[in-house]
């Protein structure tokens, strides 16, 4: 034994190399948001689009409508199969840098349509570029075809035609995103339920912490499960202002899928603080980046900011990483296996310390996973 060797687990919050290490799932990665800076300029020029600001401020946003703008433009750079394939593929590169084993990762059909890219086209490139990486990195990943609320229902239905026409085995689910001012979950209740008939999973962004209770309420949560048959969901904060919601969602054990960077700085400490509370009222969690690239993040970077700002440690870092197995949706084989994986690599990381260190009461040093 050597007392002079750095202990691995480390007290309070561990650091950054360690949890790099740590297996991680991201289950909440808009691939419009992992876009790298350097690739949206180059798809900007190739298809004689402008960029508002030279390419090393791309991604600092004046506002929220600035970061919106942004996003918008991205819709427009991606045109061709090879597009689609760069992004899913340069997605994956660097979230396995960041430790991620598995991503589910959604796409919005309905930004590219308008600009003449068929959902087939969009869906060659992806699944090509989920391939590769998965052979390069060893990250698997599944897609998640998102319908944006904010968008007229018309253009939710023609996603839908071809995301139900055009099964792909990728493809395993649809979620829903954009603001919830544009009206409660009832309305999209149809198009759910086909997809539901369809075999497709289901997932929502629903009361998020950059809308207003009247806007975002915690009756959406209730909405999302019963109405459009959601068995996990993205976001979730404005839940804690309901009680009684939140005893509902803890009842049925339904994962939230929260992000712990936001794109608004100034808000970040108010994230953490409900994802805090979250954790703390006995509610399903599993974390992730939201928009990587976009919001300077990665799953490294964001289980850091969590830890040190909800004053966490290398159990809760270990409980994260297996609540992101429990929460994909993966089949039962390959999430046992992934499971599997990552315990292995848990003990792997967690067991040198224990020959070294004393017992401890601090639970945040206790080396044991659950
Ligand atoms: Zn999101």
């Amino acid at each position: 034994m050597d007392d002079t060797q750095p202990d691995p687990v480390p007290h309070g919050t561990p650091s950054l190399p360690m949890l790099r290490q740590l297996p991680k799932v991201d289950l909440h990665l808009h691939i419009a948001g992992t876009l790298r800076p350097a690739t949206l300029a180059a798809l900007a020029q190739r298809h004689g689009l402008a960029l508002p600001r030279p390419v090393d401020s791309l991604y600092t946003y004046r506002d929220f409508d600035d970061f919106i703008d942004v996003l918008r433009l991205s819709a427009g750079a991606l045109r061709t199969a090879d597009d689609f394939h760069r992004m899913a593929y340069e997605a994956l590169e660097d979230a396995a840098a960041a430790g991620t084993w598995h991503a589910e990762m959604s796409f919005n059909p309905q930004y590219y349509l308008p600009h003449g890219v068929p959902y087939r086209v969009q869906l060659e490139g992806l699944a090509a570029g989920v391939r590769a990486a998965g052979r390069d990195f060893g990250c698997s990943a599944l897609l998640i075809a998102a319908i944006d609320r904010g968008l007229p229902l018309a253009s939710a239905d023609q996603a839908m035609d071809d995301i139900v026409s055009q099964r792909h085995e990728l493809v395993v689910g649809i979620g829903v995103d954009g603001p919830e001012r544009a009206g409660p979950p009832a309305r999209l209740a149809d198009l759910f339920q086909r997809a539901g008939r369809a075999g497709l999973r289901r997932t929502a962004h629903v009361c998020e912490d950059n809308q207003t209770l009247q806007d975002a309420p915690p009756s959406n949560v209730r909405d999302c499960l019963q109405l459009l048959g959601c068995d996990r969901l993205d976001h979730g904060y404005n839940l804690l202002a309901s009680d009684e919601g939140v005893r509902q969602a803890r009842d049925c054990g339904v994962y939230f899928c929260v992000c712990g960077i936001t794109s608004v700085r100034r808000n970040r400490q108010q994230r953490l603080n409900s994802i805090r509370a979250m954790h703390d009222a006995g509610l399903a969690l599993s974390l992730n980046t939201d928009d990587p690239a976009m919001f300077h993040t990665d799953q490294t970077h964001t289980l850091a900011t969590v830890l040190e700002g909800c004053g966490w440690g290398w159990k809760e870092a270990c409980d994260f990483s297996l609540a992101g197995v429990d929460a994909c949706w993966l089949d039962a084989d390959a999430k046992r296996s992934l499971r599997g994986r990552f315990a292995q690599q848990i003990a792997a990381l967690t067991a040198p310390s224990e020959a070294t260190r004393a017992p401890s009461t601090d639970p945040r040093s206790a080396g044991v996973c659950s």
